[in-house]
């Protein structure tokens, strides 16, 4: 029987393995298929506090913080968790084993949800990007698109405006139905915000001898860009738990739905802006409460 058992491997997972493993608890990180959760994609990571490098060197040196401290790990993930009468909980794994422990973390993430049209995964990370916050910087004073029409897609629009020296927001509807209207009325002020409505990209391509892009509508139309931010929703990774567990549109975790015993952190958790720093502070405040229920027990 662990003490606590916490799902991912994310900064939101390492954070709490570290709080856990430093207070003697006895700690398992189901890390999922792979080490690092989104992070371990960022190549350079600018706006974590104190760090320059790669997201994956910050994860390796994570793990090697909470194994120190004797957080153990295994690579698989979960499918299910049983609650059982005692109060403790049961999680199954997709490698056929399954795990007891007094509590649980939830630190499974979430991933952007893709645009599936040609060039945009060749052009990951080549000038198409999912996180305006991330890779915004990287665009000062170019020419960028913005694919969306919701809060997310507007809140982009107005940061990168900031940075960028034209930002065109591209929209399949005829309106920002399902925006805020003060978002709405911030992106009409703007001068070098443009909005294309009733307009869909079909392809991205590369423009012959140049770094910039060609976004291609469904019309036909080419558009030349620097960058194309996507901003169409979130999807939380939490197939594993039961339908009991209350969850927000993108699939994440209402903490106040969870039973005794279990707590979430990082990306999965409703209402927390997706970013590394909110990860870590918020796999430190899951850890730190349920040490605090385990101790109430003991
Ligand atoms: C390309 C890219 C660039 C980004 N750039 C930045 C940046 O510059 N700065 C910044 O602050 N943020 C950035 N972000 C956002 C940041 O990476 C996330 O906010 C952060 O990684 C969230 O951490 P997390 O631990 O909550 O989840 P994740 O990093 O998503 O980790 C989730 C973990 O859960 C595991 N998992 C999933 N399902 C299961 C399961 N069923 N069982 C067990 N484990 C499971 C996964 O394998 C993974 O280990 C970027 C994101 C992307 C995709």
């Amino acid at each position: 029987m662990f003490d606590c058992i916490i799902l991912g491997s994310g900064p939101a997972g390492l954070t709490a393995a570290i709080y856990c493993g430093r207070a003697k608890k006895n700690t398992l990180v189901l890390a999922g298929a792979s080490l690092g959760g989104q992070t371990g994609e960022i190549a350079k990571l600018e706006n974590y506090p104190g760090w320059a490098g790669s997201g994956m060197e910050l994860i390796m040196f994570m793990k090697k913080q909470a194994s120190s401290f004797g957080a153990k790990f295994e690579f698989a993930s979960a499918t299910d968790i049983k609650f059982n009468d005692d109060g403790t909980f049961t999680v199954i794994c997709d490698n056929g084993k399954s795990m007891d422990a007094k509590t649980i973390i939830l630190a499974t993430g979430a991933m952007a949800r893709r645009l599936e049209i040609d060039g945009a995964r060749e052009f990951f990370g080549h000038g198409v990007s999912y996180c305006a916050t991330c890779d915004g910087f990287f665009y000062n004073g170019r020419d960028v698109l913005v694919i969306g029409g919701g809060n997310a897609a507007l809140n982009d629009a107005l940061y990168l405006a900031d940075v960028a020296k034209n930002v065109t927001i591209i929209y399949r509807k005829s309106e920002f139905f399902r925006a805020e209207a003060v978002l709405r009325d911030r992106v009409k002020e703007r001068e070098n915000i443009k909005c294309m409505f009733n307009t869909e990209l079909k392809s991205i391509s590369k423009k012959p001898d140049s770094e910039r892009l060609i976004a291609t509508t469904t019309n036909g139309d080419e558009i030349e860009t620097d960058g194309i931010f996507v901003a169409i929703g979130h999807e939380a990774n939490t197939d594993y738990l039961s339908e009991t567990i209350k969850r927000d549109d993108m699939g994440r975790i209402a903490p106040e739905s969870l039973p005794h015993g279990m707590f979430v952190a990082g990306d999965v958790h409703s209402n927390i802006k997706m970013q590394i720093a909110t990860a870590v502070g918020t796999g430190c405040s899951a850890a730190m409460d349920a040490i605090a229920y385990l101790n109430s027990k003991e």
